[in-house]
């Protein structure tokens, strides 16, 4: 069965084949992979479909900031300007996905999707789509099973973590896997939810990862937002038909050769992009020299 998750072209033909929607195999593979029966498995979806609405709650009603200065409640001002720049669910959507994304910044409750760097996305995408469209659960839940199925593929051929390939690695394919989720509640095809992928892929490659003072903060925050709203534009696009010309695993093994040749001062070590900025390296000085005074003598 893990088979079938080793692309996007043996995942279409398994469901087309057996006549299943797409988040059939991968409950299989869950089973497969931890055991219990498909039971259990709807009622951990359901948990972690509860945490990460409390995330986004949670960051757009608690205090969010943290001890580098670096986070202060952007979710919230952004919820509550008076000025819409698109749409109020527009704004909604990046003060969701910035409000989620700080609960992990503040060692609050998140749920890895893929990762905790990433965790604002999947949240502010599916919470908004929900709102959008009057979505029961179970279909989101099923849009977080064709999230997962999505994540097993880049993992197996790219990367998910931002340490190993990127930030196109961890916020690109959190959009991936928004981007294809939210084409999937559309009720598109197979062909328009993997072109979704595709595309956001497209949108993501070549970010690289470069949190001020190693911190998951600055830029980590906006790119969960950026993300989530290149996650609705690729969706859009997909389901209205535009073509990403390059195939959806064509565009998977481009993120992984892309990641697999960034400089190490990329992938999370601090040592370039923002982080080696004059302002990036002040703020890590600074919170340098306050760790140190809280040390014990
Ligand atoms: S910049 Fe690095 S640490 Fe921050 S979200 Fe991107 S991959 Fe994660």
């Amino acid at each position: 069965m893990s088979l079938l998750f080793n692309d996007f072209k043996s995942w279409k033909s398994h469901c087309d084949a057996e006549q299943l929607p797409l988040y059939q195999p991968v409950v299989k593979y869950e089973i497969e992979q931890r055991g219990g029966n498909e039971k259990e498995i709807w009622e951990g979806l359901l948990r972690a479909y509860r945490v990460m609405k409390e995330a986004v709650q949670t960051g757009l009603e608690e205090e969010m900031s943290t001890k580098s200065g670096m986070i202060e409640n952007a979710g919230k001002k952004v919820y509550q300007h008076p000025t819409p720049v698109l749409s109020d669910t527009f704004q909604k959507l990046v003060a969701r996905a910035l409000a989620a994304k700080e609960v992990n910044s503040c060692m609050g409750r998140v749920v890895a999707a893929p990762t905790a760097g990433a965790s604002g996305i999947l949240p502010g995408t599916l919470v908004t789509l929900q709102e959008i469209h009057h979505f029961e659960d179970k279909k989101i839940l099923e849009c977080l099973l064709v999230a997962a199925g999505i994540a097993l593929i880049i993992e197996q051929n790219a990367s998910l973590a931002g340490a190993v390939g990127g930030c196109q690695a961890e916020t690109g394919s959190a959009a991936a896997m928004a981007a294809g989720a939210i084409v999937y509640a559309l009720e598109g095809s197979v062909d328009q939810v993997f072109n979704a992928v595709g595309i956001t892929i497209q949108c993501m490659l070549g970010l690289v990862c470069d949190p001020v003072a190693g911190l998951v903060e600055v830029p980590c925050i906006v790119r969960n937002a950026s993300a989530s709203a290149i996650a609705y534009s690729s969706a859009q696009m997909a389901i209205a038909n535009v073509s990403g010309i390059i195939p959806v695993d064509e565009c998977v093994q481009a993120l992984g050769e892309v990641g697999q040749s960034l400089e190490d001062r990329y992938k999370e070590t601090a040592l370039g992009g923002l982080a080696a900025t004059a302002t990036g390296k002040k703020i890590a000085e600074k919170i340098l020299i306050k760790d140190i005074d809280i040390l014990p003598d």
